[in-house]
């Protein structure tokens, strides 16, 4: 199917307080524009050279969300115009986005990744470090004045298990609801995102089931 049919084809199966962040990496800026003219305007990219060709092509009113591992000494290539960081997973990562963030006299929206999943592989906090860091950026004297903590992301086991996945989902929101300054649960992709819509999630990352398989 045309990208525009699954974009309109997902929006209709998503409630309206949900946001669509369309997972657009390797895929060509043709493809982006397919999304772009049927009304799409948050991309996610994991790649920060690849996000910045993107965002220097594409139109303005696009919001770029980088939802990959974020390498410190890269932060600098997205400050001026990244939207939101999903995968904050330490504090020496936030201080350079805020400092990069201060330089283009900006605030940073960003989520801190949770580890939720049974596989070792995967980046993120325990509950532990979490708490830490939205304690460390809520003092005032820390300066942290260029980065905004919005929310929390988290990537379920990739697993045909529906029970261990929404238990995972299940987990991740009910760390979510103990912080009530945050407004932003980032879960769910193409193969798990309606179970974790009716887990509470408020955004979901989505890109095979918009832009076919990579
Ligand atoms: C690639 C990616 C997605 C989208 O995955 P699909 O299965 O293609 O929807 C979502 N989140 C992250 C962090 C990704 O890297």
């Amino acid at each position: 199917m045309p990208i525009a049919a699954n974009l309109l084809e997902i929006q209709a199966t998503i409630p309206e307080n949900v946001t669509l962040v369309a997972v657009s990496k390797t895929k060509p800026v043709s493809d982006l524009m397919q999304a772009y003219q049927a009304g799409q305007r948050i991309f996610g990219e994991n790649k920060i050279q690849e996000m910045t060709d993107k965002w220097e092509e594409m139109p303005k009113d696009i919001q770029w969300h980088m939802i990959g591992h974020v390498q410190t000494n890269k932060v600098k290539y997205m400050a001026e115009y990244v939207s939101l960081v999903h995968g904050v997973d330490s504090l020496k990562l936030l201080q350079e986005i805020n400092r990069q963030a201060a330089k283009h006299k900006r605030i940073i929206a960003c989520l801190l990744q949770v580890y939720i999943a049974e596989e070792e592989s995967k980046f993120g906090l325990d509950e532990n470090e979490l708490n830490e860091i939205l304690q460390f950026v809520q003092n005032d004297k820390n300066g942290l004045q260029n980065i905004k903590v919005i929310g929390l992301m988290g990537m379920a086991t990739f697993t045909d298990n529906q029970a261990q996945i929404k238990k995972e989902f299940q987990h991740l929101k009910s760390i979510f609801d103990k912080h009530k300054q945050l407004t932003t649960l980032s879960m769910g992709m193409s193969g798990d995102y309606q179970l974790a819509i009716e887990c509470g999630s408020t955004m979901v990352r989505i890109g095979s089931s918009i832009f076919g398989g990579r």
